[in-house]
């Protein structure tokens, strides 16, 4: 996944609001000021940071690597990465139940915290323990060991220190610190702990999806899992410290494009080679891309950043955030305009279409008897891989080329309620966590994490994405499938007190 995949450096937000909103138009004056949640108090917790940051280094240590090439899977890593979760979080493995799950291979972790009250609908918890390698014309600009989880100048080190090991840690070692209390939630908290996000989740998180719906739960009150960590300027045009909460997530379909025709000597070209008849129909492919629309997380954001933007635009955010599907202002046109002008922000606007592999021949005087090509699609709602391959094939028109769906394609999620309680909760924790003084707001995730397996079930839609640890800078979040991945010791400490706060706050939802 590209680095900025899993959720969008905004530049402007936007999108389109679901029928609660359709009421509103934009022309009826609505009240446009801050939803920001003010005067949280904030919240002190204790935590045994030494010992955290020991284990989190070790953790680092075991390279459960995600490649592309699903053959090369490191069976031990994984094995002796679950042994050591086992051997340092004694309370948890005493009181939950542990289950080890995945489809076709079983290294998923599914935890279950049985509440007091089974009436309640559970919450989820969600990380992943795989990462993503490290690229080899990269290694030489790592100051440390990517894998040796050095701990240094203040900062915790090394590949999957900030995705996504950081928040399994910070997860167990809050609960094992409230089993040492002697809590018991009152709903069920189950955590999820994939082994393949990093390749779209198809044998851990899908099938923990699976699991969890078999076992009769109409409805999941909560899930959390990883997305943007709490950045200052990571929304462009605002400065400020943001902690952006992901509330609903593209889809995901590649479609191979495929010639078998006739190849033979270069001496003797045909008056088209396989390779161009592919070419020019990938190049129809990309021209013809999916129209813009305003998704209603999109507005959701609008409605919770735009009154935080400049004084201005307030007239087009306003527009944007109490909008309506059926139509289309010029305020919201002006809107998809500036939208469309950087490549994140005009993500989130359309089923993007990406062309990502060609290949064909082998030797230089022989004209190969066959060529493929990938494109790759990230889906807006109702774009499903049908309705992406009756688009491709018309495009195209020739019937020489073949198409075919070669990915474990997933849609476009549910939205999750920014106006709910299990919002607010967390809005509410990140702030008794991390103060006032920094801004909250759903957004809409242009890549996708593993909780897609559950927000595109209607049992499981109220999804909320957060990496809960506070970063520096920008620079720092380029640690994020890049060079020098780290986090601040002191931050992480932090990131144990948000979810030990979170476990409490649940009791209320
Ligand atoms: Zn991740």
């Amino acid at each position: 996944m590209a680095r900025y995949g899993k959720f969008a450096r905004m530049l402007v937000p936007a999108f389109a609001i679901g029928a609660s909103l359709s009421a509103w138009a934009a022309d009826e004056a609505q009240e446009f000021s801050s939803m920001q949640m003010t005067g949280v108090e904030p919240v002190e917790v204790q935590v045994d940071l030494e010992g955290a940051v020991q284990r989190l280094s070790k953790a680092v240590q075991f390279p459960t690597i995600s490649n592309q090439d699903r053959s090369d899977f490191d069976e031990q890593a994984f094995k002796d990465y679950h042994q050591f979760i086992v051997d340092s979080y004694p309370l948890v493995h005493k009181t939950l139940k542990r289950e080890v799950v995945g489809d076709p291979r079983p290294f998923s972790l599914l935890y279950t915290w049985e509440g007091k009250d089974p009436s309640l609908p559970p919450a989820i918890f969600m990380a992943h323990q795989d990462v993503v390698p490290i690229a080899e014309d990269s290694r030489d600009q790592w100051l440390v060991e990517p894998f040796s989880g050095a701990i240094k100048d203040g900062y915790i080190w090394g590949r999957g220190v900030l995705d996504d090991k950081n928040q399994i840690h910070a997860i167990l070692e809050a609960a094992e610190m409230k089993l040492k209390e002697g809590f018991q939630p009152s709903r069920t908290i189950m955590f999820v702990f994939g082994h393949d996000e990093e390749v779209g989740g198809p044998e851990g998180a899908k099938v923990a999806a699976d699991i969890i719906e078999q076992r009769g739960y109409d409805k999941i009150a909560f899930v959390l899992d990883e997305s943007a960590p709490l950045t200052p300027g990571i929304f462009p045009g605002i400065r400020d410290n943001t902690a952006l909460i992901g509330i609903a997530q593209k889809g995901y379909v590649s479609l191979e494009l495929a010639i078998h025709a006739v190849g033979g000597h270069s001496s003797m070209p045909p008056e088209e080679s396989n390779i161009v008849a592919l070419a020019k129909a990938v190049t129809k492919v990309e021209e013809a891309q999916f129209p813009f629309k305003i998704h209603d997380a999109v507005r959701y954001q609008v409605r919770f950043m735009g009154p935080e933007l400049p004084e201005a635009q307030q007239p087009m955010y306003q527009a944007v955030a109490y909008g309506n599907n059926d139509t289309m202002t010029e305020l919201e046109q002006a809107f998809i305009e500036a939208m469309a002008t950087n490549p994140v922000t005009r993500a989130m606007l359309r089923t993007t279409t990406a062309v990502t592999m060609f290949n064909a021949g082998v030797k230089d005087n022989v004209l190969p008897p066959a060529a493929t090509a990938v494109v790759n699609f990230r889906p807006m709602p109702g774009d499903t891989p049908e309705v992406i391959i009756a688009h491709v094939k018309n495009v195209i028109n020739d019937e020489r080329i073949t198409v075919r769906d070669i990915s474990a394609s997933t849609p476009a999620t549910n939205v999750a309620d920014p106006h709910g309680k299990g919002y607010q909760l967390l809005e509410k924790t990140i702030r008794q966590t991390w103060g006032n003084d920094l801004i909250v707001s759903p957004f809409f995730v242009i890549g996708g994490t593993d909780s897609k397996h559950f927000q595109s079930r209607p049992f499981a839609q109220d999804v909320y994405t957060i990496t809960g640890i506070q970063l520096e800078s920008t620079t720092e979040f380029e640690g994020f499938h890049g060079v020098n991945e780290r986090i601040l010791v002191e931050e992480y400490g932090r990131s144990i007190g948000f979810f030990y706060t979170l476990m409490d706050n649940l009791e209320a939802l």
